[in-house]
């Protein structure tokens, strides 16, 4: 169902109010790892319309490597999130780790994140196809393209077809960055399925300096989307600091963007 033989036209996805995901525009998804306080989301959310962006990314249930690390504000501050994004104009994308959350969450989101971690959470993925909002699919940490397309099928064939694939990295021998971005994937995965394909060049290399080039890359290999970290100071961030954007670095960024698409 996700393959091109099956649909030949790209699929894209309509947020409302003018915001469109997939082929013919270039979506961007900017905000913290992870949804601090008010001060914080309200930080990013004015520099997020400055920029002219309409979609912010932020975790409240976090994927911890250590269960002492923050692990998020929970379903209080989804509310909160999804409140204040509203007032000012913006779609949120956050992500749900387990099968209860998806209907705790689902008043308080515009679009569900599977992260790397749950992409063959395979109950996760069925519950996801019960819904009527769009999905945000995470490659897995170790997961092959074709396994990647097996999970969006998983949502698809339960009924959703809302599905957006995001390149993130995966974990190779290399030690010198947090995980190695395939960029191999989006061609591939361009020419395989109908679906949008976004690229997530934070986590894909971890390291903040080195985002914005793997962001342009991401687009002149044909990605629709590009998902990054971007907060007030990325040095206090609770988690992903090291990878996070601060608010210049975004608006260099954004632009920079803008004019690679153009050029594409
Ligand atoms: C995230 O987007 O903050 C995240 C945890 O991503 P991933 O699942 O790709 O590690
Ligand atoms: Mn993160």
């Amino acid at each position: 169902l996700v393959s091109r033989k099956w649909r030949v036209h790209p699929t894209v996805l309509d947020l409302g109010d003018g915001i469109h995901l997939g082929e013919g525009s270039l979506s961007i998804v900017a905000g913290p790892c992870s949804i601090e306080n008010e001060a914080q989301m309200e930080a990013v959310m004015q520099h997020l319309v400055q920029s002219g962006v309409r979609l912010m990314r932020g975790g409240v249930f976090k994927p911890r490597s250590s269960p002492y690390s923050f692990r998020g504000l929970g379903l209080a501050g989804l509310r909160d999130f999804y409140r204040l994004a509203r007032q000012h104009g913006l779609r949120i994308v956050t992500e749900v780790m387990q099968v209860s959350q998806v209907e705790e969450m689902y008043d308080y989101v515009d679009v569900f994140q599977v992260g790397a971690r749950n992409t063959q959470n395979f109950n996760l993925l069925d519950a996801l196809g019960g819904v009527d909002k769009p999905v945000l699919l995470k490659r897995g940490v170790s997961g092959t393209i074709e396994e990647l397309l097996h999970s969006a099928e998983y949502i698809f064939s339960g009924g959703n077809e809302h599905i957006i694939l995001c390149e993130r990295g995966i974990r190779t021998f290399e030690t010198a960055s947090r995980n190695t971005l395939d960029l191999n994937a989006v061609p591939i995965l361009k020419e395989k399925t109908h679906l949008p394909v976004f690229v997530d060049p934070s986590h894909g290399i971890g390291l903040r300096e080195h985002v914005a080039p793997l962001a342009l890359a991401g687009i002149m290999a044909g990605a629709d989307g590009i998902l990054y970290e971007t907060a007030p100071v990325p040095e206090r961030a609770a988690s992903d600091g090291q990878q996070t954007l601060d608010f210049d670095e975004s608006a260099r960024l954004v632009e920079a963007m803008r004019r690679t698409y153009a050029l594409r």
